[in-house]
């Protein structure tokens, strides 16, 4: 049952469930008499709110702000804040519908949630960022604590936008709590947090394919995006001796058949905040295809050749055309770092072809992950080595894709990790939302 207008994209991403439910649901009659998906599609609670701040020329700016606690079955809400013009309602509901089923996937104990706001960090001053987080933060601390609600970053939210709110939320409230991952490493994160979305996207995809025997060693990459999820893919796509050659961004793509320069990458997109058309003047042998110039209702990331593809921007960038694009070009694994990058007709071209393909919640679980592994450090008031947390998100990563790997097996589909992790997923968060009562 639709009811409201718009958010096309939660609509989205519950249909896929749903459609991924049914064998399940057939199977076991607890989860329809107890009415767990009318309960598991209700968010526990909404908060919209108004963030008001003075940019830098006095004038009086107003945006919307959201969080959305979706489901607390497991643990305490968890997932990050985005920053972006395009956030909407739709969005974040979607985006905190797909973090139930993934932080439930990692084994961890941690519940489902999402927020963000519709500003546009670009081209805003850093005074600017920071008099926007603190207005943000004025309604938000009083919904957030360590065992309550842990925000972490997301599109246009990185370190430095944590630690903005993370200082807000200390003045407000007196406490230096554990309420945000992706905290600095100085003040309380975690090591391995930044790389391990990324890096979790390629151990995923390495897990499919050693299933199989195979190895992603020469394998020839796309990756779009160039921000936390992309810069990270690409440098333990390098380490495991893989050949990364796009990188994106809103304006255009970068297509360099001799490899992703790494320390170009990071100069740019981590220090200068700059446009990928300046990594042409560093590097002339690359190309640079500005958005304007993609084939029309194409991305162009995905026409180039590649045997491997890790979408790593953004919802809905890699559609059936481009999908039907990857796979004439031998394209043979899709390990999604990006949330819900593919559309509904893309992820059946993946399905149909009998692919190697790691949707979303399971393939990009490792930084949730991670995440939950600095509040436990925070927690016990101990900061491990990278080489420790490393060795965890391995081992979570590994058990995510035999968890959703061995649930396909299960219901008669071996190979579809998009049934398989949904089942897995919902099936931990159903059983505690039955065991804990109608509420
Ligand atoms: P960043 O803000 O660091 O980078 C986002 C990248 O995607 C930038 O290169 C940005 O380009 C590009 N991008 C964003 N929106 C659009 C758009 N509408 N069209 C084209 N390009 C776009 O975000 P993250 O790397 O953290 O997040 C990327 C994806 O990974 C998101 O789907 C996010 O939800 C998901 N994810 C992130 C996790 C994390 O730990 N960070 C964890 C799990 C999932 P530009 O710079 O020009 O805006």
């Amino acid at each position: 049952k639709r009811s409201g207008p718009g958010q096309v994209e939660y609509y989205q991403a519950v249909e896929e469930v749903l459609m991924s439910l049914r064998p399940l649901l057939d199977q076991d009659t607890k989860y329809k008499k107890n009415n767990i998906i009318a309960r598991i599609v209700e968010p526990e609670r909404q908060i919209l709110f108004r963030v008001a701040w003075v940019d830098d020329k006095g004038e009086v700016q107003v945006n919307k702000g959201y969080r959305i606690e979706f489901n607390s079955a497991l643990g305490p809400y968890k997932g990050g804040i985005r920053f972006h013009p395009s956030v909407y309602g739709g969005i974040i509901k979607f985006l905190g519908f797909e973090q139930i089923f993934k932080n439930s996937l990692t084994g961890l104990a941690i519940g489902g949630g999402k927020g963000g706001s519709d500003f546009d960090p670009k081209g805003k001053s850093d005074n600017e960022i920071m008099r926007f987080c603190q207005s943000f933060m004025n309604e938000l601390y009083r919904h957030l604590g360590p065992t309550i609600d842990v925000p972490a970053g997301d599109i246009g939210v990185g370190a430095r936008e944590i630690g903005y709110m993370f200082g807000q939320y200390k003045r407000l409230t007196g406490r230096y709590d554990g309420v945000f991952t992706g905290k600095k490493i100085a003040w309380g994160g975690s090591l391995a947090r930044k790389e391990a979305t990324g890096y979790g996207s390629v151990y995923f995809a390495q897990n499919m394919l050693a299933e199989r025997g195979q190895s992603i060693e020469g394998k020839v990459c796309t990756v779009s995006g160039s921000g936390n999820v992309a810069i990270y893919t690409v440098e333990k796509l390098q380490e495991v001796g893989a050949k990364p050659v796009t990188v994106s961004d809103s304006r255009g793509m970068i297509y360099h058949a001799a490899g992703i320069n790494l320390e170009t990458l990071k100069q740019l997109k981590e220090v200068e905040g700059a446009s990928l058309a300046e990594y042409v003047k560093h590097h002339p042998d690359a190309r640079y295809t500005p958005v304007a110039d993609y084939p029309a209702g194409r991305n162009a990331v995905w026409s180039v050749p590649c045997d491997a593809a890790f979408p790593s921007a953004t919802q809905n960038e890699l559609n059936e055309e481009d999908a039907a694009c990857l796979l004439k070009n031998g394209c043979t694994l899709i390990s999604e770092g990006a949330n819900m990058p593919s559309t509904q007709g893309a992820v059946d071209k993946f399905l149909e072809a009998g692919i190697f393909y790691g949707p979303g919640k399971a393939a990009n679980a490792g930084g949730v992950a991670t995440s939950q592994l600095e509040m436990a450090q925070n927690a016990s008031m101990q900061q491990w080595t990278f080489e420790e947390v490393d060795g965890r998100l391995h081992r979570i990563m590994k058990n995510i894709f035999l968890s959703a790997s061995e649930t396909a097996k299960e219901f008669g589909q071996p190979g579809n990790l998009v049934l398989g992790a949904n089942i897995a997923g919902f099936r931990k968060v159903a059983d505690a939302m039955i065991d804990q009562g109608v509420v």
